[in-house]
């Protein structure tokens, strides 16, 4: 659990983002997360460097409580342990990067003989009890995440900049967060390349299965970029792992406002059939035989049907191709002759010769008839 939101198991791939305000402005933050939750995010992260940083979540979480707004706040920690222990008092979780806690880049080249290598993770493993202890008496879920770009100098020395070293630098926290029973983890392996996130991932899961380790996954691709670059790159990167059945959460890393991640996470989810929150639709990209404006008609169903969760909807310009590829639709809405529209139901013609105006509200009455109408919230 994380707040009051369940992560793993049976639950729902919850969807999270981070905030990219300044996390002492409050008012800024808070603006941003209500954005956020509006849009659908159930899970936030905050940057956290430091204890005041840590302190501002709790006047951030009284704020957003005025506003009946629960959304769990994940403080993000990178380098120092004491923003970690006051953040435990703050936060619902708290994220860890291995790379930067306890351990260090500054792009040194360091040489470890076995001996040297295993005293290190010995200092890591005494430095980080105190914390441990402290995230089981505050009862406080712990996130190990791994970055590609921020591997310490001592693993990039015997592992290099590879997969494996991701995958190293996440499994030696792992390990010793286990050796102290600790297991109130989530684990993320995170590139901006997605198949080198793809391919962390899929170690990580293999490494961890053989270590008799089953910790829920957060999936991303860091520093994506903006735009369609950017969402293709997550798309890519999260749908491929949700495919093969990994992932428990998910963040589509966006140069955007924060809010505009939230469609693409519930729009990956949908594609890959692991999380069904609205209609889904096909439609055919349309050509010289469309028998009716199909770009305007599918945006206005989207709008107006869109909440339908879980109702498949075909849109199609005529019937050549139609009816095959409506084969899996509830509901088919296909051109029949000029600004005619055709309705079916199943497959099977209901309506003919709909006049355009009138069709989308034919449908909607169809669909009414069929008792797979809801209202939408408003
Ligand atoms: S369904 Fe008809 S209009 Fe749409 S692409 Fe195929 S042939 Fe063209």
């Amino acid at each position: 659990m994380v707040g009051g939101v369940g992560i793993g198991g049976d639950n729902p791939i919850r969807v999270q983002t981070m905030t990219n305000t300044d996390t002492l402005d409050i008012e800024a933050t808070v603006a941003q997360i209500k954005a956020c939750v509006k849009a659908g995010c159930e899970l936030i992260r905050l940057t956290t460097p430091t204890p005041r940083h840590a302190q501002a979540l709790g006047a951030i979480r009284e704020a957003l409580a005025k506003d009946g707004i629960t959304i769990p706040l994940i403080a993000d920690i990178h380098f120092l342990p004491a923003a970690a222990f006051e953040a435990l008092k703050w936060a619902d979780k708290i994220r860890l990067n291995p790379g930067n806690f306890l351990d260090g880049k500054i792009f040194r080249e360091l040489a470890f003989n076995d001996a040297s290598y295993a005293k290190e993770i010995e200092r890591i493993e005494e430095s980080l009890l105190p914390f441990i202890e402290a995230a089981k008496t505050a009862g406080k879920p712990i996130r190990i995440g791994s970055n590609h770009g921020s591997l310490s100098d001592r693993v990039l020395s015997r592992f290099g900049d590879t997969p494996q070293g991701m995958v190293e630098s996440a499994m030696e926290y792992l390990r010793i967060f286990k050796k102290y029973d600790f297991e109130e983890i989530i684990v993320a392996m995170k590139a901006s390349d997605p198949l080198i996130m793809i391919e962390a991932n899929r170690l990580l899961v293999s490494i961890m299965e053989k270590e008799g380790m089953d910790y829920p996954i957060h999936l991303g691709v860091t520093e994506a970029g903006n735009g369609e670059e950017g969402r293709a790159k997550s798309t890519l990167g999260i749908g491929t792992l949700l495919l093969e059945g990994l992932g428990d959460t998910i963040r589509v890393s966006l140069t955007e406002d924060p809010a505009k991640e939230i469609p693409t996470c519930y729009g990956i989810l949908q594609a890959t059939h692991r999380r069904i929150t609205r209609a889904e639709f096909i439609s055919c990209p349309s050509c010289g035989r469309t028998l009716y404006d199909i770009e305007e008609v599918a945006n206005i169903i989207k709008e107006r049907l869109g909440h339908l969760k879980g109702v498949r909807i075909a849109i199609m310009g005529c019937i050549v191709n139609g009816l095959g590829e409506m084969a899996d639709a509830d509901f088919g809405y296909v051109g029949g002759a000029p600004d005619k529209v055709n309705l079916y139901y199943k497959k099977e013609l209901v309506r003919r010769d709909v006049p355009q105006a009138e069709a989308v509200d034919a449908l909607i009455g169809l669909i009414k008839e069929k008792g797979m109408w809801v209202e939408p919230i408003v």
